[in-house]
């Protein structure tokens, strides 16, 4: 069965209802029956008991003490519930009885246990009855007999039974309908969402569900959305970002490639002439790649599921191979390059990654630092984790854009140092692979003093 939810809060609260309704509907109808039954089972326990006094036992005969004056006090006395009481020997057999029996007698029943209230008939009709015994030293000589009608209680107890049954659905139904129209009060902030949400395509993304007045539930709700839409959105501008940048990246060297290659077939050249302008496609070309294998790696990081090839790698090694790679750009800016190691300098990681990073850190403290400066790589332990600091003494990055340099594509101040190629994509494949492999980054730097890049291995 297919209900909406506010049919299915309202079914559920009925059936609970129901329960509880029905369980105190029984209980009242019990506590009812319970005081009808002791009100009567006294009044028969009093009678029985009074009449007791009034009666004398001679040889076998059981006899009034006045016989007219209790016949009288009979007959005088208006009664709601009129008292039966019949006097019988030890046989059952019918001695003395009230004038209000009439021709009826009270059937003798020798199983009841005495002075024991129980239910029979007088004439088809129900009846509560008492017998308590009549002895006379010791010796057992009789019955006294008292009964009351159950008539009337038992059709007040079948109007509460009626009475009750008729309200146990009238109070469903009408509960069933106020929750529902609870329910479908309380919902509408739900409604105001899913509207919202149904409104909102990545052109509109900008739009925000209104908050409800209630700081509850449904506020939270709300607020997680909005705020999983202003990531949406964010996510979204950054990929707009992303492709403008990465298209610039390819627009700029494939415009000069196309302006060389035109102006080269516009007339014949010398032979130098074509080396000197292939040489300088081929770096354009160079470009190109570079940016894309850069894209590339990036793109491998946000695949799901990424694994990591993890196993023991020697740090200071990592660091002497990617300097060894750099040896010629080092010795061209006649550069200091110390390195001061720990004895204990191996990790666990993913030789691949981490050669990523310390590629990137590296080259960069190379590219960016001034002529006969000093790059000092420390490695150290602290606390049962291994750092390393990477800090040159180049030209620094600019206190503003410390936020920003692990964003794609910027970079820092770049018009002030033209001639020191890049295209931005470094820092950012650095703190992806540092992300992936929990090592935490943290960057200092000072213009014109240099910068320092602190990597901490958890
Ligand atoms: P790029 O290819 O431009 O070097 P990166 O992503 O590696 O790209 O670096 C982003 C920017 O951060 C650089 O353009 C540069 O402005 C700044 N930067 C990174 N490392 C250094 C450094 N060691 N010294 C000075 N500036 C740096």
């Amino acid at each position: 069965m297919n209900l909406s939810f506010k049919n299915r809060i309202a079914l559920y609260y009925m059936l609970a209802t129901a329960s509880i309704t029905a369980l105190v509907f029984v209980i009242i109808y019990l506590v009812a029956q319970s005081a009808m039954y002791n009100e009567i089972d006294s009044d028969l326990n009093f009678e029985a008991q009074m009449h007791r006094n009034e009666i004398f036992v001679r040889n076998d005969s059981i006899l009034f003490f006045n016989k007219n004056e209790w016949a009288e006090r009979e007959h005088i006395e208006v009664q709601a519930n009129p008292v039966f009481i019949q006097i019988v020997n030890k046989e059952g057999t019918l001695m003395d009885k009230s004038p209000n029996l009439k021709e009826d007698n009270l059937r003798f029943h020798p199983n009841k246990a005495f002075f024991n209230q129980f239910d029979t008939k007088l004439n088809r009709r129900a009846i509560r009855q008492i017998q308590v015994p009549v002895e006379m030293y010791g010796e057992m000589k009789g019955y006294i007999m008292a009964a009351m009608s159950l008539e009337g209680s038992n059709i007040v107890l079948h109007n509460l039974k009626n009475t009750l049954l008729l309200l146990f659905p009238i109070v469903l139904i009408g509960l069933f309908f106020i929750t529902r129209f609870l329910a479908g009060r309380s919902i509408i902030p739900v409604q105001t969402i899913t509207q919202t949400a149904d409104r909102i395509t990545r052109n509109s993304l900008n739009e925000r569900i209104p908050l409800p007045v209630n700081k509850d539930e449904l506020f939270t709700l709300t607020s997680s959305i909005n705020e999983l839409l202003g990531r949406m959105q964010d996510a979204i501008e950054r990929e707009k970002q992303f492709t403008a940048d990465a298209s610039h990246q390819f627009r700029t060297p494939l415009a000069v490639l196309q302006g060389t290659l035109e102006v080269l077939i516009r007339k014949p050249r010398t032979a130098v002439e074509y080396q000197e302008k292939i040489k300088y496609s081929i770096q354009e070309i160079n470009r190109i790649s570079e940016v894309v294998d850069q894209l590339l790696i990036l793109a491998r990081f946000d695949k799901a599921n990424h694994q990591l090839t993890k196993q023991s790698v020697n740090i200071q090694t990592s660091i002497d191979d990617v300097l060894h790679r750099y040896r010629a750009a080092i010795t061209d800016k006649k550069l200091a390059v110390n390195v001061k190691a720990t004895n204990q300098s191996i990790i666990t990681s993913d030789p691949y990654y981490l050669d990523l990073i310390f590629d990137n850190l590296l080259s960069n403290a190379i590219k960016y630092s001034y002529l006969n400066g000093t790059i000092n790589i420390t490695l150290s332990q602290e606390s049962g984790q291994l750092h390393c600091q990477i800090k040159d003494t180049g030209i620094g990055i600019k206190a503003v854009d410390m936020d920003h340099i692990f964003i794609p594509f910027f970079r820092s101040d770049a018009l002030n140092h033209k001639e020191i190629t890049g295209n931005g994509l470094g820092l950012s494949i650095v703190k992806k692979a540092c992300d992936m492999m929990g090592i935490r980054i943290v960057v200092s730097s000072e213009v014109r003093e240099g910068s320092c890049f602190m990597l901490t291995f958890g």
